[in-house]
């Protein structure tokens, strides 16, 4: 770390937004890299030299002055519950934990404002105790930061009606770039994309406003089913019956539910399960659409229970892998976008070649206006080189896979980047923004 630099910041920050002992910049140097094998032994020695933890925007701005006059990279944290490496700092640096910018500015009628740091969490319960509710959010909502969702994740729960980060989900953003004088900005409609799912390298967010939705009654209820592929056809079925309101359907092929130990007592040995968040009052509809593919309905959570014990969401999206890991350490996982008209037979060619060397769950979601089977198969690692084999069939098969493994934007299949790229030079002209995260 450059002697200087660090006693000047200490001067203007003081001790209690300036951190260098080494136990803070290891901790929050990482994030959930660790699920990936490849990006475990890349990536575990990557630490920061600094944290600095900002109260408010005037901190952000100094910071970013400082750190762009000193040519400090500085890499933003939210709560550091990312997969690929994207809050840790591959060049050292500053890391900026911005968890104190924690409030909620304003809950309007249908929108929130608020900092980057207020915890999705949080934000739904006031959301809740004011009958309104988040529309999308991560399974790792309770700990996970609005700020750290939308630049880092894409979708979850609620996707299934409302769609993914890219789908309307996110209406304006505050944004302060990385030059010798910050320019603060406030963005709104298509600009947008140049920050959601960013990793913090085109600029720094410090407020977002999202819309909300009406507060909803959620039931909970896990069917099952013989087979999985008539667990997939069921909930096709149901994802695509608008007369049903839905915050998940994720479907999940045995014996994926012996991972999920608290539900030991209610899950069928050897069935294929699909979890449901629906709304209070659809238990008839579940149970007729379940009979006619040969499905049963298993647990009910009341509506009256919901969030005041382990729900059923805390099993879908990357929690599946989540307590997969915690029977069988030598799992990891894949993104994959399967076709949504031919994803049986995506399905049966996959399980073909791989048996149980590939375990496959879905979260359907509404994605650009198409319901579709998302997937974050579950794969048994042995090599890296396996792993791309495997990843290069799902390929082959139109499966377009979202890779998990690499730190770096382009190559995570998200896309076209080139005007994030453009962004980035105008407002990182020195490359400072989490360095190493786009090219
Ligand atoms: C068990 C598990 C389940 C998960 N399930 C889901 C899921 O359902 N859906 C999903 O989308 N993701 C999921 N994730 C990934 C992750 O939890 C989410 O994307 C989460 O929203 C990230 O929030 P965070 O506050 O932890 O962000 P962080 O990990 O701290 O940051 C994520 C990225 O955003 C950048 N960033 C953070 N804050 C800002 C800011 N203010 N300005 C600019 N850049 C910023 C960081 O630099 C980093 O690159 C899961 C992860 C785990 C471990």
């Amino acid at each position: 770390m450059a002697i200087g630099w660090e006693k000047e910041m200490r001067d203007a920050l003081g001790d209690e937004r300036l951190f260098l002992d080494i136990t803070t910049r290891e901790k929050l140097s990482k994030d959930y890299f660790w699920y990936s094998p490849v990006l475990d032994r890349q990536l575990k020695d990557k630490i920061a030299d600094g944290i600095v933890v900002p109260a408010d925007e005037d901190d952000v701005e100094f910071t970013l002055s400082f750190a762009h006059r000193h040519r400090v990279p500085v890499t933003v944290r939210g709560s550091g519950t990312g997969n690929y490496g994207q809050a840790v700092p591959l060049q050292g640096g500053l890391v900026m934990d911005v968890s104190r910018m924690d409030r909620i500015l304003e809950l309007g009628d249908g929108f929130a404002r608020v900092q980057c740091g207020v915890r999705l969490g949080v934000l739904e319960k006031k959301a809740r105790e004011q009958g309104q509710e988040l529309r999308i959010y991560p399974s790792t909502f309770m700990k996970a930061t609005v700020g750290g969702f939308v630049c880092g994740g894409s979708g979850g729960i609620g996707s299934i009606t409302w769609g993914n980060l890219w789908d309307g989900n996110v209406l304006e953003a505050v944004i302060y770039t990385m030059e010798e004088k910050p320019r603060r900005l406030v963005v709104r409609g298509p600009e947008l994309f140049n920050y959601i799912h960013n990793y913090g390298t085109t600029g720094i967010v410090t407020e977002l406003t999202i819309p909300l939705a009406p507060r909803q009654e959620w039931m909970q209820t896990i069917v099952h089913f013989d087979g999985f592929e008539q667990a997939l056809l069921f909930s096709e079925s149901l994802a695509k019956d608008d007369s049903v309101r839905k915050r998940l359907v994720c479907s999940v092929e045995w014996p994926i539910p012996s991972y999920f130990k608290p539900l030991a007592k209610v899950l069928e040995t050897g069935a294929a399960a699909v979890l449901l968040e629906t709304v209070d009052g659809t238990l008839g509809a579940i149970t007729a659409l379940a009979a006619a593919f040969q499905g049963r309905v298993g647990h009910v959570i009341p509506a009256v229970s919901y969030r005041k014990a382990i729900g059923l969401s805390d099993f879908s999206w990357n929690h599946t892998t989540l307590w997969g890991l915690s029977t069988d350490p030598e799992i990891t996982y894949l993104q994959a976008g399967f076709s949504p008209e031919s994803y049986l037979e995506q399905v049966r060619s996959i399980k073909a070649k791989f048996g149980n060397e590939v375990l496959l769950h879905f979260e359907w979601v509404r994605s650009g206006g198409k319901i579709t089977p998302s997937s974050l198969p579950i794969v048994k690692y042995t090599t890296e080189d396996r792993l791309y084999e495997i990843i290069s069939y799902f390929e082959s098969a139109g499966v377009k896979i979202y890779d998990p493994h690499t730190w770096v934007l382009d190559n995570g299949g998200r896309g076209e980047v080139g005007a994030m790229q453009r962004k980035k030079r105008e407002n990182d002209p020195r490359g400072l923004l989490n360095p190493g995260k786009i090219h």
